[in-house]
């Protein structure tokens, strides 16, 4: 008789890859079902800047996550690229921040969360056109490749005999017997279940209400980014840059990400000629010499968006054996180390590595 994982999981995003890589460092076993190949949505098209945009302005909530984030990346990256040979290049090259007109709750937040920082020097401006006010410098802010970290992370987990990935399979029924699901119906058959984790980002809310419809449904909706790649040079651009609400950001390859727009277009993830122009004018008037770039690349992702980008990390209070880890919004990337942690420390019942009581479902936002 085939094996019941401990835990399935729904998403292969980054969210359920780590939340998988999370539990199995717990000893449990994991299946991981995806509607599509692994890992193309939400983060496979976000940016990798490992800092919320101005995170002074957010909840606490949010940084809450992001200090322990920060501290777990460098060994996750270092394990990945050791286990795999996959580079997820993680890259600490440092953020600068053009303007900021309140430098006072900025440089607060930076030293209350250890994060080093000072005035940006005028030299930093050199390549850009653009009236900088209370610049800022965060020399030690650092990005991942999307892409590779989740192929790093997807073949980490391909290693693993307590991982099995069911992918190009949707699922959208559940078998619910007193308050438990015993199994879920999916495109690919139906899968006994002993505890369901959903991470499945933007589709969240909408598949919280199709499977469990006597229930609240988890508050996490869709809101398009979309970005842009453009053609450049190793050295022509190596720090991060964000210019009020968009930023460029080099690869150690040298081509250089503009993002990003912000829509409500439900589950409409098409690209716009609109989108792309503004985005392309962006670059070129903040770096003038992108002026000659070739654009590559331009595609389109859908935010799990909550009301204030606080995610839902928690059990479901009322059905016995489902978990709910989504709803990152702008922050996915940065906050899923330590979402994916504490969400393990919940489901084995371990001391949460911090107060989980923001993450609740049945907080009040
Ligand atoms: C343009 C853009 C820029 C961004 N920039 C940054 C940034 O710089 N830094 C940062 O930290 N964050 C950034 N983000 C946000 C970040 O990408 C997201 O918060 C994060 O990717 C969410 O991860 P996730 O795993 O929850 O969702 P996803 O990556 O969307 O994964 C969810 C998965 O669930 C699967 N799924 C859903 N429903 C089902 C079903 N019924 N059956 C099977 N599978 C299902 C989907 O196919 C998908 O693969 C950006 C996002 C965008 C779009």
């Amino acid at each position: 008789m085939k094996k019941i994982m401990d835990i399935t999981i729904v998403g292969s995003g980054i969210i359920g890859l780590l939340s998988a890589k999370s539990l199995i460092d717990a000893g449990l076993s994991v299946q991981i079902i995806e509607k599509n190949a692994a890992s193309l949505e939400s983060s496979w098209a976000g940016g990798g800047i490992l800092l919320p945009l101005y995170p002074w302005r957010q909840k606490k909530a949010i940084s809450e996550l992001v200090r322990l984030s920060l501290t777990l990346y460098p060994r996750l990256s270092e394990q990945l690229i050791q286990a795999t040979m996959v580079d997820p290049e993680w890259w600490p090259c440092g953020l600068l921040i053009s303007k900021n007109p309140d430098i006072d709750m900025a440089m607060q937040w930076c030293e209350k969360y250890s994060i080093k920082h000072c005035l940006a020097p005028k030299p930093l401006f050199k390549s850009f056109h653009t009236n900088p006010l209370n610049p800022l410098w965060l020399p030690e802010i650092a990005q991942a490749r999307n892409p590779r970290l989740l192929k790093s992370l997807r073949t980490f987990l391909g290693q693993h005999n307590q991982v099995e990935f069911v992918e190009n399979c949707t699922f959208n029924k559940v078998v619910l017997k007193n308050k438990r699901v015993t199994a879920i119906e999916t495109s690919s058959g139906n899968f006994s279940v002993n505890h369901l984790l959903l991470a499945t980002g933007a589709w969240t809310g909408q598949l919280t209400e199709q499977l469990f419809p006597k229930y609240q449904p988890v508050a996490v909706s869709p809101v398009k980014g979309q970005m842009i790649l453009l053609d450049a040079k190793v050295g022509d651009l190596t720090f991060m840059i964000l210019d009020q609400q968009r930023y460029l950001i080099p690869r150690a390859d040298g081509k250089i990400l503009a993002g990003s727009t912000v829509e409500q277009t439900e589950f409409n993830k098409s690209v716009t000629d609109n989108a792309r122009a503004s985005l392309h004018q962006f670059a070129i008037e903040l770096m003038p010499s992108l002026k000659k770039a070739l654009l590559l690349h331009h595609w389109a992702g859908l935010r799990p968006a909550t009301k204030e980008g606080v995610p839902y990390i928690d059990l479901h209070p009322e059905i016995q054996n489902v978990s709910i880890n989504a709803g990152h919004f702008r922050n996915g990337l940065v906050m899923a180390p330590a979402s994916a942690q504490l969400m393990t420390d919940l489901i084995v019942d371990r001391t949460p590595s911090l107060d989980p009581s923001p993450y609740q479902l049945t907080r009040t936002d």
